[in-house]
Formats: C-alpha cells, structure tokens, sequence
C-alpha cells in the first residue's frame, strides 16, 4: 500500500489538513488552498504532494484499496467532505466521467449548434441541459404537423371534426391481404 492511501502516514498531518477547509452551507467542504484542474492538493510535507478529497478519505474513512478510485458524488472537484466521497474502480471512474449528464455538462451547444447561454438554456431537475430555440421548433413542428386531415390521412380514414361534440379518433380500417 503506498503512502498516500494509509491513514497512519497521513494522520500525523491531520490537524493541518483540517484548517483548509471551508464548509459551505450546501454541504459541501471545500479546499481552500492551491487547484489543479479544480482539484485541491495538500502538501503533506516537502516533496509529498496529494489531492486534498484522496486525503480526506483516507483520514475520515481510512485506507484506500490501491487501484481505487475517489469518486465526488457531489460532482465538485474540490470538495473534500468524505461524506461525499465514494470508492469506484478505475473503470467506473472512466464511465461516469463518459456518462450522458458528463457529456452534456461539457458540452458548450446542443447537437443543432445552438449555444447553450443562459437565455437559451433551461435545466432539468437531474441536471441535464436543453435547448431552448430546438424546444420552440419542435414544439411548432408539433402544431403545424398533427391537424384532422394529416392524420385521417395517416389512418387512412375520412377527416373528422376537431370541434364536433363527443369527437373521437376514427378506427382505421383492417387491410386484408388480398391473396
Ligand atoms: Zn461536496
Ligand atoms: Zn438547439
């Protein structure tokens, strides 16, 4: 096991680590010195350099199996609450990083080339973004598309009333096979 995944290397370190962190009132517990890619890094000692959510782990929830990987679920780099921490393999860690909602944060326009800026984005509870000019076009699309004749057409049936009392969709016809 290397040293930065043991607890009783790091522990001897512990209360210093504890005086770069700010608890934020979300909850999360971000690292208040250097960045790196988002990442917070704690200088254990001259030429001993660690990332600051690894350490945390290691400190509050002990030693990290080698080969694995600490994983935010809260998706902050730089946060260093272990309770929002969790162990993956490495190749989970690959795979959440290519998940959908991944691919969509870095994602800087929709697939039409429409850049997602703040007027033109709205966000889904889970997260994912769309936008809103392809969300006015297929809403129009929509309209212009379904009317009576187009879809009688489409059942292969007579037009019906939109507006007539009691208006119910029309049963398509059975095609019989003529052999
Ligand atoms: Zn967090
Ligand atoms: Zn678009």
């Amino acid at each position: 096991m290397s040293r930065d995944n043991n607890r009783v290397a790091l522990a001897k370190h512990e209360a210093r680590f504890e005086r770069h962190i700010a608890k934020e009132p979300g909850g999360c517990w971000n690292w208040t010195l250097k960045l790196r890619k988002g990442y917070g890094y704690f200088t254990v000692k001259k030429g001993w350099s660690i990332r600051a959510h690894r350490a945390s782990y290691v400190l509050h929830r002990g030693n990290i199996r080698d080969g694995l990987v600490v994983d935010h679920i809260c998706r902050n780099r730089r946060c260093v609450n272990p309770e929002h921490l969790r162990l993956v393999s490495h190749i989970e860690n690959v795979m959440i990083g290519e998940s959908l909602p991944a691919r969509n944060r870095r994602k800087t326009a929709c697939m039409h080339g429409h850049a997602f800026t703040a007027e033109n984005t709205y966000v889904y509870s889970k997260g994912y973004r769309g936008c809103k000019t392809c969300r006015r076009a297929s809403v129009r699309r929509h309209r212009e598309t379904v009317t009576p004749d187009r879809l009688s057409t489409a059942l292969n049936t007579v037009p019906f009333d939109l507006n007539a009392e009691h208006a119910a969709l029309p049963v398509p016809e059975k095609k019989i096979d003529p052999r």
